[in-house]
């Protein structure tokens, strides 16, 4: 079965308001309405609904980069599901790896925002992946089914196939280091095969995204890998014409080794 590929950007703490309509702006004019893949950007939440309305009528669609896993009540300076959704977003990137670390997010915080997301009829994207010390102790593949395995905990079929999940590298993660093609679809199919393991066939329309210093010069070898459904992207997706380029990638086979 064939899957559209997402290409999205998570901008984290960059951009004003009117730097993001700007990006949003310039993005959509590159872009176009491709039919045959989704753009998604992910702005910081001051900027979610000014870069909302400025994709309107175009095929950019705008998502946030974390929400609270309650739906109301006091939680100083956090932001409920349904504020994302009232401003604008459909989708909404959960555990990722930044969250993890700096803010204490565990698989359990994790499920429990991607079972709250599902609810609240936004897409969630559920990032999962290694260290390196995880990876150099030979922990990636425990890890990544850990991740995948607790916070997907209680989804139906029906609801993961609405999940989309983002293999990401901690080490990869703005280092400029990326995972090969071949590296990065050794993990891909893993998650897919966990997930058929788990889901039965729902496994085939769910969108494996690869996330990790994806730049214009690297992004058509990734995407030309069998479980690789597209890509989550930092700082490529901050300037235009860069991430206009990811998002237009051609999948073509990496060169020969
Ligand atoms: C990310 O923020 O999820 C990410 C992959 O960043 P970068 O592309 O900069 O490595």
């Amino acid at each position: 079965m064939s899957r559209k590929p997402l290409m999205a950007g998570n901008w984290k703490m960059h951009k004003t308001i009117a730097e993001s309509v700007d990006l949003v702006k310039k993005l959509a004019a590159l872009t176009g309405a491709p039919a045959d893949r989704e753009i998604l950007v992910c702005p910081p939440f001051t900027a979610l609904a000014a870069a909302a309305q400025a994709a309107k009528g175009t095929a950019v669609q705008v998502g946030a980069q974390n929400m609270n896993d309650n739906l109301q009540g006091a939680f100083t300076g956090e932001v409920a599901p349904g504020m994302v959704k009232d401003a604008g977003a459909t989708h909404v990137v959960i555990g990722h790896s930044e969250r993890r670390q700096f803010y204490g997010e565990t698989d359990a915080l994790v499920n429990k925002k991607v079972r709250l997301a599902l609810e609240q009829g936004l897409t969630p994207i559920l990032c999962v992946g290694e260290t390196l010390a995880e990876r150099e102790a030979g922990k990636t593949f425990t890890v990544v089914e850990r991740h995948v395995t607790e916070g997907l905990k209680a989804l139906s079929a029906a609801d993961v196939a609405r999940v989309v999940i983002a293999y990401e590298p901690v080490w990869a993660i703005g280092t400029g280091k990326t995972a090969t093609p071949d590296q990065a679809q050794e993990v891909h199919g893993f998650i897919r095969r966990k997930l058929e393991a788990l889901f039965g066939n729902a496994a085939e329309k769910v969108r494996v995204l690869y996330g990790g210093s994806v730049k214009p010069d690297n992004v058509d070898a990734l995407m030309a890998q069998p479980d690789i459904d597209g890509g989550l992207v930092g700082g490529a997706s901050l300037k235009a014409d860069d991430f206009a380029r990811i998002v237009l990638f051609q999948a073509v086979a990496a060169p020969a080794k």
